[in-house]
């Protein structure tokens, strides 16, 4: 499958859903976790320490990790993928058609990139939450901008007492993303219904860099393939585990601002 096909998918659709996953974030410097390039090295450890339980067996712990995993997140940039996928939108919206990017990734990149019809059904790396279950700051509403926790004490001395607390109410905080034991529904900025909602709707869905071992993508293509949507994966490694998928296997930098230009161009 080549850019040429998926563009005329693209020129067909009315309603178009995109969900992207790490290897979108790949081109940008930040390793996939799960894959096999060289930052992948605690493929194994996510699921264990990626979780409620054991944020509430060792806080400490638990931020300790994060913040080594997923505190230098922000420092990146976006990637020719990532733009392209905000050309694609506004090509849709002046088109009067259904657009919706799902990202599962808590990086900022698509924000960054200027991309605004998005679901972030993770969570997200720029900020937090309260966790004691009243406060403002708290789900299933709530969030904290991280720059609003104090983190220095935690930096300099990551023990017990130092733990960053909400300036709200003083309870701990935890970071503001699904964990492998929690659920969609769990807060509201995870719009999991808005992204059903557009899953339902879409006359193609398109996959990036995900390797469909999540959740919403198994939801994703369960949906696509009951409504007999057009469905692409565009992933240089993952090959689709279903034969109905249209497997494009070269980088979304590459592809996508391929087909930004060919849409462009029509
Ligand atoms: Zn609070």
């Amino acid at each position: 499958m080549t850019s040429a096909s998926l563009h005329q998918s693209v020129q067909a659709a009315d309603a178009v859903v995109v969900i992207t996953g790490a290897g979108i974030s790949l081109a940008s410097g930040i390793p996939t976790f799960r894959g096999s390039d060289p930052g992948a090295v605690w493929a194994t450890d996510i699921t264990v320490l990626g979780t409620r339980r054991y944020f509430e067996q060792d806080p400490v712990g638990s931020w300790a990790w994060y913040l080594d995993r997923f505190g230098g997140l922000l420092r990146h940039e976006p990637n020719p993928a990532h733009h392209a996928l905000v050309a694609l939108e506004r090509w849709a919206v002046a088109r009067g058609r259904a657009f919706l990017l799902i990202t599962q990734n808590v990086d900022c990149l698509h924000e960054a990139a200027g991309s605004t019809a998005m679901v972030k059904v993770h969570g997200t790396a720029d900020r937090a939450r309260c966790v004691a279950p009243n406060c403002a700051g708290a789900a299933p509403a709530g969030s904290l901008a991280m720059t609003a926790v104090d983190f220095s004490a935690f930096t300099a001395a990551p023990v017990a007492e130092n733990l960053p607390r909400c300036p709200r109410c003083g309870a701990l905080v935890r970071p503001h993303v699904l964990w492998f034991d929690e659920h969609y529904t769990d807060h509201l900025d995870y719009q999991i219904e808005r992204a059903q909602r557009a899953l339902q709707r879409a006359r193609l869905t398109i996959f990036v860099g995900t390797s469909f071992s999540v959740g919403i993508t198994e939801m994703a293509l369960q949906t696509a393939l009951q409504r007999g949507q057009g469905i692409y994966s565009i992933d240089p490694v993952s090959r689709p585990p279903h034969p109905a998928v249209s497997w494009i296997a070269r980088p979304s930098e590459e592809i996508l601002p391929e087909l930004a230009a060919l849409l462009m161009a029509s």
